[in-house]
């Protein structure tokens, strides 16, 4: 007997029908099954599957027509995608894929229904439970300091006579200026203050770009504190001029996925590029340098998963989460208004934050098919999570599915988020779905 029901969604064209049968024909069917009828196996979120589990069911079950034989626009090959990333994250994770069974076309027959869920309830009863590990932190230690990036300041000279160039084009520059504190975004407008403009130094710049260029479009202030001197700035001497942004590749990559998403104008910015030497590759865990308009580095093949060594770490690592949210705050691709996963459907009470499993698991589900691996939520946790591990698994996944974000592709799960333009055009729009300057705060 598995450690937990077993939640099973059921699409009404196919599956529902085969349990129904089953049921009629009194086929031996495993304990503690819970039937969900869906009108289209497609419709099952990310999130739904997470939420079952950290709930307490023991597995899910995620049961549709076959592919090709979709009755909703072939929607369960985006729900493929999407589950089958989402069965990479559980692994990486250390909850194991094995919980989430995802089956097209095996049980719309009473025999073959009955069939799955046996053989899936079988696996199950070989799975140690989970929840005990997860609920109960550990309160790990924190680790050592992380090192400072590697110095990059040997391409200070290039970068500034390319930012020299875009002054003279009439473009304003965004880069990084070298401080006591560190490398810190900066505006130049001038020649003279490009000696302060650095290579060194790595910052989630493209989210700085974004709300400039947010404002920008709005052609007012959008409420919001995050880089509001920078933006009051970008007020005065932005106007009406491009902006051009020093970056790195993945930097680069975050801008062009925005611009996938309607939220900036890959036409109001021009990239100064900063190449990466292979100690920041290092440092960053990097395995994507491409640009957008390059082919994508594939993330190197997936060491075999190890459930338990993965569980152990993720039980230390999540303990140490003291859920800030500043890997959220820093993430460019992460610009919803207001945020579902920080609101949080994860627990009954929404005003507590949601647990860091919780948590976790649906932020890189919801930003599965835009994380552009960039790792700015990693070097902005303070407690050092190797956020990066979980999302690089995603990633993964989505390359299988011949998807890289950043690349200016259509992504495989657009329909999760298609939201209907206000102007009633039929054009899809991303995100938030609503137009630029109509997109509050963040
Ligand atoms: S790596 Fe992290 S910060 Fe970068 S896009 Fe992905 S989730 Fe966002
Ligand atoms: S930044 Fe680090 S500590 Fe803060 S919520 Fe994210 S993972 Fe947890």
């Amino acid at each position: 007997m598995p450690t937990g029901p077993i939640l099973v969604f059921a699409c009404r064209w196919c599956s529902l029908l085969g349990a129904e049968r089953a049921a009629r024909e009194r086929l031996p069917l495993p304990d503690g099954l819970r039937l969900v009828p869906v009108e289209c196996a497609g419709s099952v979120s990310a999130e739904a599957v997470i939420e079952s589990l950290l709930n307490g069911a023991a597995g899910v079950a995620v049961l549709g027509c076959h592919l090709g034989g979709c009755r909703h626009n072939d929607a369960n090959r985006d729900a493929h995608a999407r589950l089958e990333a989402l069965g990479a994250l559980l692994d990486a994770a250390g909850l194991d894929r094995r919980r989430l069974l995802i089956s097209w076309g095996d049980a719309h027959e009473a025999k073959g229904y009955a069939e799955t869920m046996r053989s899936f309830a079988q696996a199950l009863q070989a799975l140690p439970a989970y929840h005990a590990a997860f609920d109960a932190p550990a309160h790990a230690a924190a680790p050592a300091p992380r090192p400072l990036p590697p110095d990059g300041s040997g391409q200070d000279a290039a970068l500034r006579e390319a930012a020299a160039a875009a002054l003279a084009e009439g473009k304003l520059v965004l880069g990084l200026k070298a401080s006591p504190a560190g490398p810190l975004p900066a505006l130049f407008s001038s020649e003279e203050g490009l000696g302060q403009l650095t290579a060194a130094g790595k910052s989630p710049i493209a989210k700085t770009a974004w709300r400039l260029l947010r404002d920008q479009a709005a052609g007012a202030l959008v409420p919001g504190n995050a880089d509001l001197l920078l933006r009051l700035e970008a007020r005065e001497r932005l106007g009406e001029k491009q902006l051009a942004v020093a970056c790195r590749a993945c930097d680069a990559r975050a801008l062009r996925q925005l611009a996938s998403m309607g939220q900036l104008s890959w036409e109001s910015l021009s990239i100064l590029r900063i190449a990466c030497s292979p100690e920041q590759k290092a440092w960053c865990s990097c395995s994507d340098a491409s640009w957008p308009e390059e082919q994508p580095e594939q993330a190197p093949a997936p060491e075999a998963p190890d459930a338990a060594a993965n569980a152990e770490l993720w039980q230390k690592e999540f303990s140490r989460c003291v859920q800030c949210h500043w890997c959220q705050r820093a993430c460019p691709v992460c610009v919803c208004p207001s945020c579902s996963v920080e609101s949080n459907s994860m627990l009954p009470l929404g005003f507590l934050p949601p647990a860091p499993l919780g948590y976790h698991l649906a932020r890189a589900m919801h930003v599965a098919d835009a994380c552009v691996n960039c790792g700015a939520c990693q070097d902005a946790c303070p407690q050092g999570l190797p956020l990066l591990l979980l999302h690089k698994a995603v990633r993964r996944s989505l390359d299988k599915a011949g998807y890289a974000a950043g690349h200016g592709q259509e992504p495989p799960m657009l329909r999760q988020r298609l939201l209907a333009d206000r102007s009633g055009n039929a054009a899809p729009r991303w995100g938030s779905g609503l137009p630029i300057n109509e997109t509050p705060g963040r």
